[in-house]
């Protein structure tokens, strides 16, 4: 089981017994490290260290990613969504328990658990 370091640019700031490590007498305040972390795509400690992240590179993040520069527009082509029924009440009124979703038309069709997994699966056929 590997180890990984929180990407907060402050995580080593904030006083926590946890973050104080080191041989007694040398002991300093430490990013965070764990084997999984549940914030952010699994690469931040806490919401604390995400939002400093965000403050610092967001900026870049987007310009490196790529800058929207128009609207985007919700069309009956790309309001597909995945959805699922969690409760029992609902598939026991006979809905299924997982759905694809249109935003736009309010259509739904079943799905098979194989495609509500699949992140390549959409009926999406636009932006
Ligand atoms: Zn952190």
């Amino acid at each position: 089981m590997s180890l990984k370091y929180c990407q907060g640019p402050d995580c080593h700031t904030y006083h926590t017994q946890d973050r104080l490590k080191g041989p007694k007498g040398n002991k300093t305040y430490q990013t965070r490290r764990r084997s999984h972390m549940y914030y952010g795509s699994g690469n931040f400690c806490d919401t604390k260290c995400q939002h400093d992240w965000l403050l610092k590179y967001a900026t870049k993040a987007v310009d490196h990613f790529g800058r929207l520069t128009k609207a985007k527009h919700l069309t009956e082509e790309n309001a597909w969504s995945k959805r699922e029924n969690y409760w029992n009440w609902q598939r026991e009124n006979g809905e299924p328990r997982y759905y694809i979703y249109n935003g736009v038309t309010k259509e739904q069709r079943p799905l098979t658990e194989a495609q509500y997994d699949d992140s390549n699966y959409t009926l999406n056929t636009g932006e």
